[in-house]
């Protein structure tokens, strides 16, 4: 497994598994246990996905040892405040039957970021976590957050698959030594991405899926990735990247995909963050 060096010296795998939208426990559990079984150590959940408790379950019972697992989980915008982000880390700890986390990320830019981000200071200064890090976070945003803050985020986990590039967005983290992580790196299979017939051809060279070429794109770019799928076949699909390599020219080819707009929500249309603060997981406590 390629593993990828944060900004703070600690190693996260270059490929892990996202477990949003799987609201059924048993469901998540098993899923997560299969992850793992099929060779994935990074997971990555968050609070508002409700399945926190799942993933520490399986994690207790998939047998392997903690120090090589990576697990992600983020703090909501209901907990986005110094008081309550410091309840809200160890909400998510007690879900996840943990004693620390590997990595904790802010999951929207709004509300008082700067507060919620002391929090996670203080509790990667007490050992509870050892990376803290931003979601969706727009480059000025985070350049406001690392000017304005003792310590740096060491990654910003924002929407990149072949419709939403986010070429700009991605050179702008990556300069500033930010590690990029990519959300929904199959558009969830929106505007048809497993059939697409351009990325169905470069597959045709190596004998791999339109999945699998997208991983690699992503990979190669020096992203982290973290597809989610509830069926074991495709998570060992998924995990099965690291036997090719996609030349310049595909490179070159999987950029010209590029639709340049985000597949699902615009973080700074109002109507966007509204929905966000009116949701029913905004009172989630
Ligand atoms: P995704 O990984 O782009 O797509 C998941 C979809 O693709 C599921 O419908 C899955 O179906 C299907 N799929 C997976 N592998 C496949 C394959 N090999 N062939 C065909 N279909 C396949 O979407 P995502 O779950 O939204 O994003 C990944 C992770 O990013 C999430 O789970 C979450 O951890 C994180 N995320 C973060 C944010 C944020 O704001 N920070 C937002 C969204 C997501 P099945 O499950 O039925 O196989």
């Amino acid at each position: 497994m390629d593993t990828v060096k944060l900004n703070n010296g600690v190693e996260i795998p270059q490929l892990g598994f996202g477990v949003f939208q799987v609201t059924d426990l048993k469901q998540c559990k098993q899923a997560v246990l299969d992850a793992i079984n099929s060779g994935y150590r990074l997971i990555d959940t968050a609070a508002a996905y409700q399945n926190e408790t799942a993933v520490g379950e399986a994690i207790k019972e998939s047998g392997v040892d903690r120090k090589d697992l990576f697990i992600t989980s983020k703090l909501w915008v209901s907990d986005m405040n110094y008081e309550r982000a410091k309840k809200g880390i160890e909400t998510s700890l007690n879900n996840l039957g943990l004693d620390y986390l590997d990595m904790y990320l802010l999951h929207q830019p709004y509300g008082d970021t700067n507060g919620a981000w002391r929090a996670l200071t203080e509790a990667y200064k007490a050992g509870k976590i050892r990376a803290i890090g931003v979601s969706n976070f727009y480059a000025d945003q985070l350049k406001d957050l690392e000017l304005s803050s003792e310590v740096k985020p060491v990654v910003n986990q924002i929407e990149v698959n072949p419709w939403y590039q986010q070429k700009q967005e991605v050179a702008f983290n990556q300069g500033e030594d930010v590690k990029v992580e990519a959300w929904a790196p199959f558009a969830e299979g929106k505007h048809d991405v497993f059939t697409n017939e351009t990325i169905a051809e470069i597959g045709k060279k190596y004998n791999k899926s339109n999945g699998q070429v997208m991983l690699r794109w992503l990979l190669q770019r020096g992203i982290i990735v973290i597809p989610k799928s509830v069926h074991q076949q495709r998570m060992i699909e998924n995990f099965d990247v690291f036997d090719f390599k996609l030349s310049d020219d595909e490179m070159k080819t999987m950029a010209t995909l590029d639709k340049n707009e985000s597949q699902f929500f615009d973080h700074r249309d109002p109507t966007t963050i509204e929905q966000i603060f009116g949701s029913s997981l905004a009172q989630l406590k």
